[in-house]
Formats: structure tokens, sequence, C-alpha cells
């Protein structure tokens, strides 16, 4: 019986050339050997190789096409490139291309020893006046930096880099199988050298090879006005050092902005909460408000209620783009006396009933309940 070369790539009987051969990448991706050891995988890395095999030779596939098998002897093949036949079925490039994209093959070749450093990431706590007005902040980061002994080298003074003698310097192994489906190409990074190519004979005492330390650091950071908790300052190629003395990444520092004991910062606005007596917010008032950077005199208009707002124009935190400074807004809370003496207790009662509002005289022994009770039968 044929086999349903389609299906084991889960492609249409119409698919395209492409369709065929993005299945079959995506496929042997999963199911390559070197990825995946699993023997039912290599079972079906044999499988989808001779899928694709037959379905992207055209004439191959005109025999599947019309219910034969080109891989089963004596299926109706018997030409070249059949079982056993010449040359390999999947050429090399094809599974490289699986691997590493459509441009790989093409200057592939050892690693390179010089490589590009990692960023860093470094937490910072400022406080509310810092953030809003900036500071010079001294940071300490532990890194990797150029080892000076061999300069990024690597090797130890007067001594070289010596070509792989396992791979040739090609930091690569090949090994061509031949198994009943043909001959298989397969590379591996050389582990001699770890693909490099080269190896280090006499590494450099200071840095074991690698090219780099890692060092603890001093900086000062300058953090500009304005900035916000969450916000990352990039200190371009202050990060580590990369092996083999490659380009330093960027170290980022990240702004953590410390609760502060008066104001909440909304944005560039700040807010903060006042309390004012019950008088003085009946009556007006006076007030200093003590702001992140300025002593400011507030009228509270007479007849002020509890939860209103004063508004302070620029008297927030300075805007870190453009020119400007938000709001800061102050909510006044309204104090109600708790303990009044008789004296207290006597005019507020007259005050109540000049302004004829109504105030019932709890009894001493009255608790809420009672009072409920008497609201209920008309004792008011
Ligand atoms: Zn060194
Ligand atoms: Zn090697």
């Amino acid at each position: 019986m044929a086999r349903d070369y389609y299906g084991i790539l889960g492609v249409s009987k119409g698919a395209s050339d492409d369709e065929i051969k993005r299945a079959y990448r995506k496929l042997a991706r999963q199911l390559h050997p070197d990825v995946n050891p699993d023997p039912e995988a290599q079972e079906k890395f044999k499988d989808i190789n001779a899928a694709y095999e037959v379905l992207s030779d055209d004439r191959k596939r005109q025999i599947v096409d019309l219910g034969g098998d080109p891989l089963a002897p004596g299926g109706g093949a018997g030409g070249p490139g059949g079982p056993g036949g010449a040359g390999p079925f999947v050429g090399f490039q094809d599974i490289m291309d699986a691997f590493f994209g459509g441009a790989a093959g093409a200057g592939r070749g050892p690693r390179p020893r010089t490589r590009p450093g990692a960023d860093a990431i470094l937490r910072l706590e400022l406080d509310l006046q810092e953030t809003a007005f900036g500071v010079e902040a001294p940071i300490t980061v532990d890194t990797a930096v150029l080892c000076t002994t061999c300069t990024g080298a690597g090797t130890a003074a007067g001594t070289h880099l010596a070509t792989c003698e396992a791979c040739g310097g090609r930091g690569e192994v090949q090994s061509v199988q031949r198994t009943f489906l043909g001959q298989v190409v397969s590379a591996r990074p050389c582990t001699v050298c770890q693909g490099y190519g080269t190896t280090i004979p006499t590494p450099c005492p200071t840095c074991a090879g690698d090219g780099r330390v890692r060092t603890r650091r001093s900086l000062t950071v300058k953090i500009p006005a304005g900035v916000e908790d969450g916000m990352r300052i990039r200190l371009a190629q202050q990060g580590e050092v990369g092996p083999g003395g490659g380009t330093a990444g960027d170290l980022y520092v990240e702004i953590h902005e410390r609760p502060h004991d008066v104001f909440s910062r909304k944005g560039d606005d700040l807010h903060c909460r006042v309390t004012v007596p019950m008088t003085a917010a009946a009556l007006g008032t006076r007030l200093t408000i003590k702001t992140l950077d300025s002593e400011e005199p507030v009228d509270v208009k007479p007849g002020t209620q509890p939860g209103s707002t004063l508004r302070l124009r620029a008297r927030g935190v300075p805007h870190l783009r453009g020119t400007g400074r938000g709001d800061l807004y102050v909510h006044l809370d309204v104090r109600t006396p708790t303990k009044l003496d008789a004296d207290q207790e006597r005019m507020l009662r007259e005050f109540a009933k000049t302004r004829g509002e109504e105030v019932a005289e709890l009894s001493k022994q009255g608790g809420f309940f009672s009072r409920m009770r008497d609201a209920f039968n008309g004792h008011a």
C-alpha cells in the first residue's frame, strides 16, 4: 500500500512546493535527532525526510498522485534517486536551512570568540525629592569588565590561539551516515573547541581564557528631574563586557520611588490631605502649605466643605520632557470637635438655635438602640 506522504507532512494534495517546504522545515526542526533524541521522533524524522524527498520531486510526486509509491521496492519509480540510489535525498543545506533559516549556509563556520556582552539592570531607590528634582546618585555594579592582563584575548602573555585539531578550525564536525533512505549528512558543533575553531593552549592566568573578569564598579548616574517609578535610564556600554572582551552591553538603572510621608504622586501631580477644624472651615482661614520645595499661603474660603480640594498650580513634579510642573492638590478634611466642655456645648446649641437647626438632646444612658426606639415612637 502506498504511504500517505501528504499526511506525513500534514499538507493537502494541492499543496504548493513552498507549503511543502515550509511544512517539512517545521517538522524537521522538531524532530531532528540533535534536538529530539526520542527514538519515536527519529522514526518520524525518517518519515518526513522520505515524504519531503518524494513531494519535492515533481516526477516522484506524480507517481504518488497516481497512487503509486516511488520509494517502495518496485513501487513504480525504479529510476535514479530511488531507495539506496546515489546522492543524498535531502541535502545538507536543507537540514541546515530548517535549523537556521534561509540565510544559513552562507558564512557559517566557527563562532567568534569575541561576542557582545549582556545588558545589566540595577534597581535604584530614590525619594520623591530626588525623582522630582533630579539627583546625581552613586551606584555600584557587579559586572564583567575587560581583562587587562590579556586585553580580552584570553591567552597568556606570549602565547597564541591554536587551530582546533579536531575540526580543523571549522568549529563543527560533519558526519555522513548511510541509511536505508540514502545518506544523511549532519553537522554538530565541535566539542573540543566548543565551536570556536580554535583552542587556547595556555589561558590567561587572570581570566582563565574568558577575556573578562568580574568586578565591582562605582559609578555616578545623573537622574534627570521628573523621572517616575519604574522608568529605566540607559547607560550605554556600562553593562557586561562580552566573552573575549566583546563590546559591553548597556546598563539600565531602574527607578524605584519610595513612598512619601505626605505626598502621593499621580503622574506629575501630587496630592496631600490637610485637616482643618470645623470652625476654620466655616469661618475661613489661611493655611501655610509646605510643598516639596516651598511654603505657600493658601486661603480656605468660609464655608468650605469636607472633601473640598485646593489646587496649587505648578507645585507638583517638574515634567521630565518639556517645561513646567504638575499641580499640587490639597484635599481638605474637616475635623469635628470630639470633646466639648459644658460652655462649648452650650454655645454650639445656641448657635444651632439661631440657625433654626434642631438638635435632639441625647439622654445620658441612651445608646444607639434607644435613639432608634425614640425615633420610631415619634420622640424626636
Ligand atoms: Zn585575561
Ligand atoms: Zn574544534
